[in-house]
This record gives C-alpha cells, structure tokens and sequence, in this order.
C-alpha cells in the first residue's frame, strides 16, 4: 500500500498533473501547465469587459438577482426594505446599489446576509448601508486570522452572527438559512424561499459550468451530503453565486456531475492508488478525465478547467476530503 503520511507523498500528483497533461498534449510539460492551462484561466474567469458589467434579472415578483461580471447577488423586495446577499466587490455593491435605486426608490437595504467568509464575495456592503448584517459566527475567526490582507478593512461586519438552521421573517416574506456545515468553509449558508420556491447557494454547484481551479476550499464529503439536502427541498429556481442561474433540474445536474466526478476518482484511486510508474500516472488521470469530457465535456470551462478538477478530485479520494 502507498504510504501518505508524509507531505512528500503528495508529490506524485504533480508528477500526475504533468505527465497526464504532457500525455493529453503530446508536447512539453511546460507549455500545457502553464501557457495553456495557466492562461486559459483568463479566458474561463470573465471581468467586466468579457461579460457586458452587470443586470439585474427579475425571478418572482419578490426575487431578483443582481449579476455583476461572473458573480451573482440574491435580491428580495420586502415591505420592510431589501434583502441581499453577497456585496463581493466596492464596485460591484455601488452597482447594485444603484439597480435597488431604480427598482424601488428610497427603499431601504433592510438585511444583508453574507453567504460565507470568503473574500471574493464579502467587501464593499458600506455602501449599501444595511440595517442589519448577518453571518455565521465562524466568520470572524477567519477575518481575524486574515488580519494582514488590506482587503478585510473593506468588509462591513455583522450586526448579528448566527450558527445552525435559522428562519427569518422580513417584510412578509421567509427566508430560511440553512447551515451547511463544512462544506465549502464551514462558514457556508444556503438561502431558501420557501414562499417564492428560490433556492440561493453560493459556491454549492454552478449551471452547466465547471468551477475555477478544482473548486477551492470544498470538503467533498460535506458538498455531497449538503446538496442531497437541498435537493430534497421544494423549489422551482436555483440562483448560484456564480455564472448562470437555472430551475432545480439545473441543481440536479450539478448534484449528478459533483457526484460523478467524486464517484470516478474513488474507482481510480482504489485501481491505481499513487502509482509508481509514469503510464500508471496517465491510466489514473485518464480513468476520470476521459468519462467525465466524454459526458460534460460542453459545459462552461471544461478543457480550462478539466486538469485542476481531475487533480484536486484524486486527491481528495486519495486524502479523504
Ligand atoms: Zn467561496
């Protein structure tokens, strides 16, 4: 058996990433891990040119979403004032708070819930002067290891920090917060309007599209448990942080290609473990990468993004995460 005690042990899947690309390939190693896989990342990940800035796309006469480049905001209209999720950016929270001006004038940011503590998605709220922040009490333990990075000055910090399933009633409408556990951080909440039949998750799934760079951060085995949660629940929309938003068979089809992905890199690893010879590196690479082009190979960001996938799934089987 293959001894991983040792951090060296990891070594062998960048040998794996570099063998298996050079193989894909039929070139340098340097040139497809770098000058193609490195610089297609620019291509993958849109700014604000690539994808026309922002627009705010109406779900349910309640339910909006506010979509600044590739990320993308929850926004409810309540008789108390707005909802919203996620700021990400100064730019972008001067953006939608300029669409919420338009929408409805004089109304008030009565809440903004952060999803989780991630940077990319929590600076720049100031702006939009919420009443009321909420976010997992995990949060500020993070921001506070982060203390360094000049960027945690720019988030506005909660008023109120929750743990566990909590239901908010705002201006006449519900909003369950469920607590997600470790998933993606283990700061991470799903947002549900039972209501309006909306699903809101940041960084749970995309539409048709692969994540960047592997899907940071995810705790496999909690990502898996926590979308066949969601899966169970009744709604018609599915709103994702990221890219596009879709109904639930969209959600459903992330579960199943999350699933796959998890299901093919447990096979490679019990066939191939960390092998010990270069073809055995490519057979394992090949063993996930081949199924999973030959199925979803025309989703968003797939030959991109397909060597980080592959890698950091192998991984995760090969460690347990
Ligand atoms: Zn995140």
């Amino acid at each position: 058996m293959t001894n991983l005690r040792h951090p060296l042990a990891l070594l062998p899947l960048v040998a794996l990433v570099v063998i298996a690309l050079t193989a894909l390939g039929g070139c340098n190693p340097r040139e497809y891990a770098i000058d193609k896989a490195v610089a297609s990342q620019v291509d993958f990940v849109p700014d604000p040119d690539h994808l026309g800035g922002w627009e705010l796309q109406k779900i349910t006469d309640r339910v909006y979403t506010f979509r600044w480049t590739w990320d993308r905001s929850l926004v409810v209209l309540t008789d108390e004032g707005f909802v919203v999720t996620d700021p990400y950016t100064p730019e972008a929270a001067t953006l939608l708070k300029a669409a919420l001006g338009k929408l409805a004038p004089g109304k008030p940011v009565h809440t903004m819930f952060y999803s989780h503590y991630h940077l990319d998605h929590v600076l720049g709220g100031a702006v939009l002067a919420p009443q009321h922040v909420v976010a997992h009490a995990g949060c500020e333990r993070y921001w506070a290891d982060l203390g360094d990075d000049k960027r945690i000055a720019q988030i506005l910090r909660p008023t109120e920090t929750i743990t566990g399933d909590r239901v908010f009633h705002i201006g006449g409408v519900e909003i369950d917060l469920l607590d997600l556990g470790k998933t993606h951080t283990d700061t991470l909440y799903a947002f549900y309007l039972p209501g309006e039949k909306v699903l809101h998750t940041a960084d749970l799934g995309l539409v048709r599209t692969v994540f960047p760079i592997g899907g940071p951060d995810m705790y496999t085995p909690g990502v898996l448990r926590q979308m066949d949660r969601l899966a169970k629940l009744d709604f018609d929309a599915w709103v994702p942080s990221h890219f596009g938003y879709g109904h639930k068979a969209d959600f459903l089809e992330a579960l199943e290609f999350a699933r796959t992905v998890r299901r093919l890199s447990i096979e490679s690893m019990e066939k191939y473990g960390v092998p010990s010879t270069g073809a055995g590196y490519v057979d394992a690479y090949r063993y996930v990468y081949d199924p999973l082009k030959a199925r979803y190979g025309g989703y968003h960001g797939f030959d991109e993004e397909a060597l980080f996938v592959v890698a950091r799934s192998i991984s995760g089987a090969l460690l347990g995460y």
